[in-house]
């Protein structure tokens, strides 16, 4: 990764190389943490960052369903995101608030342990690498939301997901896709997922996947064309049989995919939808499209 020059901490900016931690902070230990990832984009009115407020709204809809108290309101720690990308000169990139508990209490329940605020921000291209990718459905299960909250960006849920990319990635593929207990299909390990059929979108429900800020952007863009989209459970035999799949994320933006299960998925990839709305989410997020312009904000206002 390229570090930058600063990072935020509980309140002010430190050099990259002195942003640390002691080894007994118990996040580090448990996972009862959350973060967010946010991208910033170049524009022709400077850096942008895509969605701030429904990213500080997941931020603080996480840190509440683990019973976290943030010592920052949404306010002070939405400025200290402009502050950090600002402070870093970052003309596009990705940001990465993480909200943690620190050192001073050990053992399972956290309360009683400080709370602790960081914002890095570095350059970062490319999720998944250029091109559609190779898909592979996990072993693994994606996390129930009987037994946790799974809209929530829980630092402990990547477990998970990492469990899900390891396994694929020794395997060759590029990405995993998660199935929930009942052997529908959910999401990747750090994406939302969706299938094409007869130029109709059918995308997982909420209830057990993370509600990405991207996903709910998708939704809005299809929305506005004209396409139709149904949110609702898919079995793995409809997914081969689809005519284009794609998954999206921060990080992932609109990615296609050309198989899943070494089974080619429609006739080309990226099929014409999936290349269509990923044009139109590069064109808004590089504030070239003025319909959307309430989804940026700029750095230098
Ligand atoms: N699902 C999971 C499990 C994720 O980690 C992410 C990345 N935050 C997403 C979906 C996509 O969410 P977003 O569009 O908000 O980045």
């Amino acid at each position: 990764m390229e570090p930058t020059e600063f990072i935020w901490m509980d309140g002010k900016l430190v050099p990259w190389e002195d942003a640390k931690i002691h080894v007994i902070s118990h996040t580090l230990h448990y996972g009862a943490g959350v973060f967010e990832g946010i991208r910033c984009y170049e524009t022709d009115k400077g850096p942008a960052i895509f969605r701030l407020k429904e990213h500080i709204d997941r931020l603080y809809y996480s840190a509440s369903k683990i019973k976290m108290q943030v010592p920052f309101s949404k306010e002070e720690f939405t400025k200290a995101i402009i502050e950090t990308t600002k402070a870093n000169k970052m003309k596009s990139g990705y940001i990465r608030p993480l909200i943690f508990y620190g050192y001073g209490k050990m053992g399972v329940n956290p309360e009683g342990a400080p709370v602790n605020c960081t914002i890095a921000v570095w350059p970062w291209g490319k999720y998944l690498g250029e091109g559609s990718i190779k898909v592979k459905t996990s072993k693994y299960t994606r996390i129930h939301p009987k037994s946790t909250h799974t809209d929530a960006k829980i630092c402990g849920h990547y477990a998970n997901s990492i469990l899900a990319s390891i396994e694929v990635k020794d395997a060759g593929y590029d990405e995993a896709l998660l199935l929930n207990a009942e052997g529908f299909v959910e999401e990747g390990p750090g994406e939302n997922f969706y299938i094409v059929k007869d130029k109709k979108i059918i995308t997982p429900p909420l209830g057990n996947i993370l509600p990405g800020i991207t996903r709910n952007a998708i939704i809005q863009i299809v929305k506005d064309e004209g396409i139709e989209l149904k949110e609702r459970n898919l079995r793995l035999e409809e997914v081969y049989a689809a005519d284009e799949a794609f998954f999206s994320g921060t990080a992932a933006e609109v990615t296609s995919i050309a198989s899943i299960d070494d089974k080619k998925i429609g006739a080309e990839a990226p099929g014409p939808i999936t290349a269509k709305l990923r044009e139109l989410f590069m064109d808004i997020v590089h504030g070239k499209n003025e319909k959307y312009k309430n989804w940026l904000t700029y750095v230098n206002k």
